[in-house]
Parts: C-alpha cells; sequence; structure tokens
C-alpha cells in the first residue's frame, strides 16, 4: 500500500494526516486513539479532491482528537478540580472533590465523588486512575464472562485477561490465546467494550482480519459498527 504524510490548514490549526492509497472504492478517514488521522482512498483519486472532502470534514477530526485527549491519562487539559468532567462507562461525570480521613471514590447522581485525604492533583489523578484500573478488571471480566457464552460451539479457552494503558490500540490478542485490553476503554460504553472483546475472541478463531472473520463478528454481534463508531466518536 502506497501512503504519505498530509498537511492541511484548518483555521489557525494544521491537520496532519496519512494517506493511504488502496483499491476501495470510496474514501474513509479514521482518527485514531493517540490521535493520529489516517485517510484512506481509491487508488484513482486526485489530492485536490482528497483535501476538499478531509477539509470538508477538519471540524470533525478537531472534536474526534480532543475527544481522544479526554482519555489520555496524563493530559495537560485535565486539573482534577470540582466540576470537570471525566468520563466512565462513555458518561461524563461532574468531579466533587470532598477532604476526608478516608479514600474513596463513588458514582452518584451523575457525580464523579472523590473522598480523599489530599486534594492536589497529582495524588488525585493517581486515586482516579487506580480506581479506574479497579472498575476496568472488574467490568472487563464480567463482560467476557457473557460474551464467551456466544462462543460455545467454537471451543475456545477462556483467555487470560490483561488490562493496560496501550497508546495506539483498544484491545489485541496473542497466539497463546491471551486478550490484552486498554485500561481506558473503561471510560467507553459498555457496548463498545463488548465490542472489543468480541473482537478480540473472534481472532481466537480467526487471526487475521478476513473476509470469515467480519462474517463471525457479525454473526455474533450483529450492530458490531454501531459500537465501534461509538468506539471512534463517543460524546460529540
Ligand atoms: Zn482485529
Amino acid at each position: 500500500m502506497l501512503h504519505s504524510i498530509q498537511h492541511l490548514n484548518y483555521g489557525s490549526k494544521c491537520i496532519e494526516y496519512k494517506l493511504i492509497f488502496t483499491t476501495r472504492k470510496s474514501l474513509g478517514i479514521k482518527v485514531l486513539p493517540d490521535g493520529l488521522v489516517n485517510v484512506i482512498a481509491p487508488n484513482d483519486s486526485s489530492i485536490t479532491d482528497i483535501h476538499t472532502k478531509v477539509k470538508s470534514k477538519a471540524k470533525w477530526i478537531l472534536k474526534q482528537q480532543l475527544f481522544f485527549d479526554n482519555f489520555k491519562p496524563h493530559s495537560p487539559a485535565r486539573k482534577f478540580i470540582n466540576g470537570e468532567t471525566h468520563l466512565y462507562l462513555g458518561r461524563q461525570f461532574k468531579l466533587q472533590i470532598i477532604e476526608s480521613t478516608t479514600n474513596e471514590i463513588k458514582i452518584y447522581r451523575g457525580e464523579m465523588i472523590i473522598k480523599t485525604k489530599k486534594s492536589n492533583p497529582e495524588y488525585l489523578e493517581r486515586k482516579l486512575n487506580e480506581w479506574y484500573k479497579d472498575k476496568a478488571i472488574q467490568i472487563f471480566d464480567e463482560i467476557l464472562t457473557h460474551s464467551i457464552v456466544k462462543f460455545e460451539k467454537y471451543k475456545i479457552e477462556r483467555p487470560t485477561l490483561e488490562i493496560r494503558l496501550m497508546e495506539k490500540r483498544w484491545g489485541s490478542c496473542t497466539k497463546s490465546g491471551k486478550v490484552i485490553l486498554n485500561t481506558e476503554l473503561i471510560k467507553a460504553p459498555k457496548g463498545s467494550i463488548e465490542y472489543v472483546i468480541i473482537h478480540e475472541l473472534c481472532h481466537l478463531i480467526h487471526y487475521n482480519h478476513t473476509q470469515k472473520f467480519y462474517e463471525l463478528q457479525t454473526k455474533l454481534m450483529p450492530d458490531w459498527e454501531k459500537w465501534k463508531i461509538k468506539l471512534e466518536k463517543v460524546m460529540l
């Protein structure tokens, strides 16, 4: 596949994208979790046409990049102060920070209540990330448990789950049958988490993205595309 790096000015912003020519018939734009933009274009399309089309989506691209910024654990935009919103399972929650003799985080009536011994941002960030990780371990495991039922007739072994931060991917799997999920997925809707898990489980049967792979994924989760889009577009 041929590819090149292109630049596009939009207002005061410069959008950099990787242009990839393929045999597909229509143009596709994808913003990856690390903010990189991939544009896939039909082999015979002109750079001018592609530029115009990408420009018409510039607003969406910038929104997407901003959205993914929200996921970044060390985003400078995060202040960890009262009223700031943080994502959990696809919803935004307002932080309410309460100084206390104990540490506790809970979700209550649209708020993320943090009882904390210290209220400096670095401490709160660490505590909140620990809480996200705990929730990720618990919820990803639950979703795996109910998703694997759909795979009964394929006789796959329940994979070991590994949960860690990843810069470029939501999930991956190894040939030895381990599924690795991005901790940040805990900020996405449950359906999107299920989509990533089912996607990785399908890889235990078909390792590559072949037509058979997609047929199986569609059979087991007919609305996977909707959840994939939500994962790439939530909260616009
Ligand atoms: Zn895959």
